[in-house]
């Protein structure tokens, strides 16, 4: 059975290759479904976003390939955007580049130094330290609470269609050293998050990349926080967050099987241009046999 993957990295942002290496690759392994979603631009300095002025380029290539390509594979054009309030978000980059298919919306700063530099919560663990400590006086749980205030201003505000890697703040928390996950104010702060994702009806992305780059065993969002969205019957779509054509559908096995296990029965695909659900296991999504639910 074919997957599909629509968080994906090319030269147009940080990740490695030219957009058309994922598409051979994708079909070499006999997927269905491409997206692409290089970093959107953002409005101040940033090494790893798209500049601005490449995003013409970016969608016209995109564009090309769908129609090199359509006999064989679906192809999406999509970004990643960032959230910052007031700054940047899903509606400026649908405003810029209306052509574009999707939207996954993800935080990766939250609030800013005394020099207004954006804090950057999943880089380098130094710079993240600097920032606790900058911008929360070193609490845990301000910080945290403070990024899923915006990933919940975001959803409520400015809606992406799907949401990115939920709690990619702990990749920073390795071994447990700043917090130990069973706080109730991180229980807490997780479970009101979920419950406005749900209001609005939006998907969430299960996005495996911690787990083939060897960092974490379970993905973003964690097996705990899946058995409660599949009991809250939350949408999810199954992303690798490539950065490199190998990287198409890094650890989907163990992933799927860690969905079913958390109660999971379909996966929400980008197909014939809409959003829907259909059957998955371990070995891939069946398309062609629609959940109606
Ligand atoms: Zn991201
Ligand atoms: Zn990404």
């Amino acid at each position: 059975m074919p997957w599909t993957n629509y968080h994906s990295h090319s030269h147009y942002c940080d990740g490695v290759h030219a957009p058309e290496r994922y598409v051979a690759e994708a079909i070499e392994r006999e997927f269905c479904a491409w997206g692409f979603s290089s970093h959107a631009p953002v409005p101040f300095a940033c090494k790893w976003t798209m500049p601005e002025d490449r995003l013409d380029e970016y969608l016209n290539e995109v564009s090309d390939l769908k129609r090199t390509y359509e006999e064989r594979i679906q192809l999406y054009a999509g970004l990643e955007v960032d959230f910052v309030p007031g700054i940047t978000g899903p509606a400026r980059l649908r405003a810029l580049a209306p052509s574009l298919d999707y939207l996954i919306g993800s935080v990766h700063f939250v609030d800013a130094f005394a020099d207004g530099t954006p804090w950057e919560i999943d880089g380098r663990h130094e710079l993240f330290l600097e920032g606790l400590h900058q911008i929360f006086g070193g609490n845990i749980e301000q910080a945290i609470e403070r990024y899923y205030a915006l990933i919940t201003e975001m959803v409520e505000t400015d809606a992406p269609d799907v949401v990115g890697h939920l709690d990619k703040i702990i990749i920073q928390n390795e071994g447990g050293a700043l917090f130990t996950g069973k706080e109730a104010w991180y229980q807490a702060a997780v479970r009101r998050t979920l419950g406005i994702i749900k209001e609005k009806d939006l998907i969430v992305e299960v996005n495996t990349r911690g787990m083939y780059k060897g960092l974490i065993k379970e993905p973003y969002p964690a097996q705990w926080m899946l058995r409660e969205m599949a009991a809250m019957q939350i949408p999810i779509t199954l992303s690798s967050d490539a950065h490199h054509p190998r990287e198409i559908n890094g650890a989907f096995p163990e992933t799927a099987q860690m969905l079913r296990e958390a109660g999971f029965h379909d996966l929400h695909i980008l197909y014939d241009g809409v959003w829907q659900a259909f059957p998955f296991d371990r070995w891939g999504v069946r398309v062609g046999t629609p959940v109606h639910s």
